[in-house]
């Protein structure tokens, strides 16, 4: 049993480590998350930190930090920020200062210019789609464009045009030579350098021409030192590039690149691009949005770091490409809220309850445990008396046989308290039940045909905005759809004016709570007043069989 726990929990990444360290290629792991500034981190962005953290953390190596930032974009500072304070809060330290790519960019140069020197580089002026068409497919070779064969020297002259911003953006770009015929089509002839004049977050206007990421990517990891260079399995073909370039390039210590399945979620979508998308297009605020996949909407909604990695613990390291279900990082953040949160009762959907046989001077405090298991939490005291809230969902007017919970002439236990029988109803115009009329028996044993629900005391209650959120999109698998946009689920944000208990928010250390019979609740500090309190839901208290 032992044994077979042991060889799970070793991944094939481990034992490809292990044999490294055994044949002594290496001795000091060195690792690097290496994110494209253009968005806010997402979930799959957790699985890949956690695969290279905690493995420099299991060989007692290092991981470092390094920003892809060949791309410029106005925007690059803003995520830089989000993403290095994304790491931070998962509890991740990256080894010393963070990286840039950028900051190869004179190095980058010259191993381009190595490249033309050696004949294996070219400066390519056909335009972008005539070099998509000469590419070829996977079952059409390409064709050489006619400018591969010009001489060392010409390429030289125009590489340096291109540099010194003589050529127009999209009419000259450098490619590696290698084989328009190659059954790799990444091997035909890939751009190695594009111009851009767009102003970098870094170098500012110093360059205008930017290396692609396939170029820039090994020899960052190259000059890092970086050992095992770990990436998902799209870029299984990148592979034979990443090898070829450092190969024909004067670098000694070659890092060696492995890769590991990509995450998908069922409902979710798990790309930079697609979610700006969502926002460019209004359907969702913000990155930090509760509904986001996203590093930060997740912390928003009450989300904690170690619930995120246990979900990637949990997943493993694999080969095997699969859609995992939004259930199993539920139950991460369930299993963990259940041991800390606070209990409190909370109304979605209040209506009045009237209680026809106590005074209104009438209290009484029942003093509660903040935790049913764990009363070392403490106790708090909530009142009953003859004005109390209830939620819209526990009374029928017309039950349907075998309704535990309030009807006329029925009788429900209030939890915590007594038992209470249902008299009349009153109606607004609209035909709303606004209030129902009842009686307190003053019993607290109950039968076990009375359903127990959940109150607040009129007395006790505030007013707040409890946020219910489902999946963005309606579909299982977002991610093939085509059209992605067009499988939006309208109701993943429901909105209700509810109440929760006033007391809750003085007694407990943590905005977190469980709200009994609802789920875990989080208060939104950055947006809540005083006057609206706004909670969004974390997670329901059981998995919801009706999303699937
Ligand atoms: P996106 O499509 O969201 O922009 P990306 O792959 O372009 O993702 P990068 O910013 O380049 O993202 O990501 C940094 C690292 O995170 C890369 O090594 C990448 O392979 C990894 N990564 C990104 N998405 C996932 C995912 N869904 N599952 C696992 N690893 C991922
Ligand atoms: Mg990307």
């Amino acid at each position: 049993m032992n044994n077979h726990k042991k060889k799970r929990d070793i991944s094939f990444i481990h034992k490809i480590i292990n044999k490294d360290l055994k044949k002594k290629y290496e001795k000091n792991i060195h690792t690097r998350f290496p994110p494209d500034p253009n968005g806010y981190l997402h979930l799959g962005h957790a699985k890949s930190l956690y695969i290279n953290f905690e493995i420099a953390k299991h060989y007692q190596g290092k991981c470092n930090l390094r920003f892809d930032d060949t791309n410029p974009n106005k925007k690059n500072s803003k995520y830089i920020k989000s993403i290095k304070q994304d790491i931070l809060w998962l509890g991740y330290k990256w080894n010393k200062h963070v990286k840039y790519a950028s900051m190869y960019f004179k190095k980058i140069y010259k191993y381009a210019v190595e490249l033309i020197k050696k004949n294996l580089a070219y400066v390519d002026k056909l335009k972008k789609t005539d070099i998509r068409t000469f590419r070829g497919t996977l079952n059409k070779p390409g064709i050489n464009s006619p400018y591969r064969n010009q001489t060392i020297e010409e390429n030289m002259t125009l590489f340096e045009n291109m540099k010194y911003g003589n050529i127009q953006e999209g009419m000259a770009c450098l490619r590696a030579k290698i084989d328009m015929k190659s059954p790799i089509i990444i091997m035909r002839d890939p751009v190695l350098y594009r111009i851009k004049f767009n102003e970098h977050h870094k170098t500012n206007h110093q360059w205008c021409i930017y290396p692609t990421y396939d170029f820039a990517h090994c020899i960052s990891d190259a000059i890092e030192g970086i050992t095992h260079s770990l990436c998902t399995l799209e870029f299984q073909d990148n592979r034979v590039l990443y090898k070829w370039i450092l190969d024909n390039l004067n670098i000694l210590k070659q890092p060696q690149q492995y890769e590991y399945s990509r995450l998908n979620i069922e409902h979710m979508i798990l790309s930079k691009r697609k979610l700006g998308l969502l926002i460019k297009k209004k359907i969702i605020n913000n990155w930090d949005d509760p509904r986001m996949p996203t590093i930060s909407g997740l912390r928003r909604r009450g989300y904690t770091a170690n619930s995120i990695l246990n979900f990637c613990k949990n997943l493993g390291i694999t080969k095997q490409d699969n859609l995992i279900e939004m259930s199993s990082l539920e139950s991460c953040i369930r299993k963990e809220l259940d041991s800390t949160s606070y209990r409190t009762m909370g109304i979605l959907d209040p209506i009045t309850i009237s209680i026809t046989n106590i005074n209104e001077e009438y209290e009484e405090s029942i003093q509660i445990l903040n935790h049913p298991k764990n009363h070392s939490m403490g106790f708090r005291k909530i009142i009953f008396n003859n004005m109390i809230y209830i939620d819209r969902s526990d009374f029928q007017e017309n039950p349907k046989k075998n309704y535990y919970r309030l009807k006329i002439g029925g009788t429900v236990k209030l939890k915590y308290s007594y038992t209470i029988t249902a008299n009349s109803i009153e109606k607004d115009c609209d035909n709303n039940i606004t209030k129902i009329f009842c009686t307190c028996n003053f019993q607290k044993n109950h039968n076990k045909d009375h359903g127990i629900i959940h109150w607040i005391s009129k007395k006790q209650a505030k007013k707040c905005e409890l946020r219910i959120y489902s999946y963005i999109f309606n579909d299982k698998n977002p991610n093939i759809k085509k059209n992605f946009l067009s499988n939006i689920n309208n109701e993943s944000k429901i909105i209700y004016n509810g109440f929760i208990n006033k007391e809750i928010q003085k007694s407990s250390p943590v905005n977190t709570y469980q709200l009994e019979r609802i789920g875990y609740f989080k208060i939104d500090n950055q947006i809540s007043t005083n006057k609206n309190i706004i909670l969004h839901q974390i997670v329901s208290l059981k998995e919801n069989k009706k999303n699937k």
